[in-house]
């Protein structure tokens, strides 16, 4: 039994349960509160679907979240509080866009002044380094994997997957409420109508594949090229400039057609440089590192099966009742009404589940 991680102002017991951008930032936003939460995280690192590889040059590669925008308020105010930078999405030159197979691509320009989207200066991988800063370490226990919650009389009896049992007066699920309910058995169950929705709430980007390519110069820059690249023919479907922030590291990062998951990442990998062949010639030869991320299973994600559309049921009502004797709360990105499965929803809900437990622990 662990006792010794959780005590706080009012000596409830709060356990999130997975360490991704929402659940850091719960922790964090009661913190700040006063109030000491622990997080368990099933996998051996901080971040979910937030993933910054770093290439052999040390360039900030994304394989999960990457862009924001000015509609993301509450992301950039976290931004600017963990005194974070952002910068915009490079997009300057000849964009291509690959029709049919048998065409050649269609060029066009994104306008100058367009609404920019922005990237986080370092990586994303930033803004989860800079949350676990603020949380002592012995509050996030990382190779924890939640297998049941079990209501007890006097509070939550949490069980992982390497057999340790925690107890806890509060327990806020920040997985993606399809993993939540797919991997979780809770005893009681949870409500039949409940169970029923959570199954079909969609847990965006699961099956998604992101692939990242780091070069020594950015010779497609000096060809007049963006790096930007839609495609309805090619195994990448859509690929942008991943130059940092400083302009000193270079590379690409995209979405890969999702019907390549069954591929070997070499075999992935040698249709993306045909490819990028045909459009930018031999010097994508030149690349120093290729990786790839298939988001289906990875993280717990349950990806989804084709019947859910994007965003199906986020933000539903279920998400934000109260269960197991009003012990059991959901967070995480699908839980927020705007901007569910971004970033920015991760924030709102966590900020609204922090304000929800502090009106609870004050009580
Ligand atoms: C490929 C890809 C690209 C994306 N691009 C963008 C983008 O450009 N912009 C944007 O805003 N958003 C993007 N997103 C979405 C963004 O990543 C998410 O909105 C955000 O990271 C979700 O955070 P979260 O904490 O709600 O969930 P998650 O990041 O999914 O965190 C859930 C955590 O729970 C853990 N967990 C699961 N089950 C258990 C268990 N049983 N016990 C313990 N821990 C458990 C998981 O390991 C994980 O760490 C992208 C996502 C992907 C995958």
């Amino acid at each position: 039994m662990i006792t010794h991680l959780y005590r706080m102002k009012t000596d409830k017991r709060i356990v999130i349960i997975g360490a991704g951008l929402s659940g850091l930032t719960l922790a964090y936003a009661l913190k700040k509160k006063g109030i000491n939460a622990s997080i368990l995280e099933a996998t051996d690192r901080p971040g979910g679907r937030i993933h910054t590889h770093t290439g052999i040059a040390g360039t900030p590669l994304e394989l999960g979240a990457t862009w924001f925008s000015d509609q993301h308020p509450k992301l950039i105010s976290l931004l600017k509080e963990l005194n974070l930078q952002k910068f915009p999405q490079f997009s300057e030159g000849i964009s291509l866009f690959q029709t049919k197979s048998f065409e050649p691509p269609q060029q066009f320009f994104v306008p100058a002044g367009e609404a920019p989207s922005y990237r986080i200066a370092g990586g994303t991988q930033q803004i989860i380094k800079a949350l676990q800063a603020q949380i002592p370490a012995d509050r996030l226990l990382l190779n924890t994997m939640v297998t049941s919650i079990k209501e007890m009389p006097e509070n939550l009896l949490i069980t992982t997957a390497n057999g340790t049992t925690l107890e806890a007066d509060i327990v806020v699920s920040c997985m993606p409420p399809k993993t939540a309910v797919s991997s979780v058995s809770f005893s009681p169950a949870l409500p039949e109508n409940v169970r029923l929705i959570l199954h079909h709430v969609q847990t965006w980007m699961a099956g998604a594949i992101k692939f990242v390519m780091e070069f020594e110069s950015p010779f497609w820059r000096d060809k007049g090229f963006s790096g930007m690249l839609f495609s309805h023919s090619g195994i990448i479907s859509e690929m942008y400039d991943h130059t940092n922030a400083e302009e000193s590291k270079f590379g690409f990062t995209g979405f890969l057609n999702g019907a390549t998951a069954g591929y070997s990442q070499e075999e992935r990998k040698m249709y993306v440089v045909k490819q990028l062949k045909e459009l930018l010639g031999d010097d994508i030869l030149r690349m120093t590192a290729y990786h790839d991320k298939v988001w289906v299973d990875e993280e717990l994600l349950y990806s989804n099966s084709p019947d859910l559309r994007p965003h199906q049921y986020n933000g539903h009502q279920v998400l934000h009742d109260a269960y197991l004797n009003n012990r059991f709360y959901f967070c995480g990105t699908e839980t927020a009404t705007l901007h569910p499965g971004y970033m920015e929803g991760a924030v709102l809900a966590a900020t609204a589940v922090a304000e929800k437990l502090n009106a609870i622990t004050c009580k």
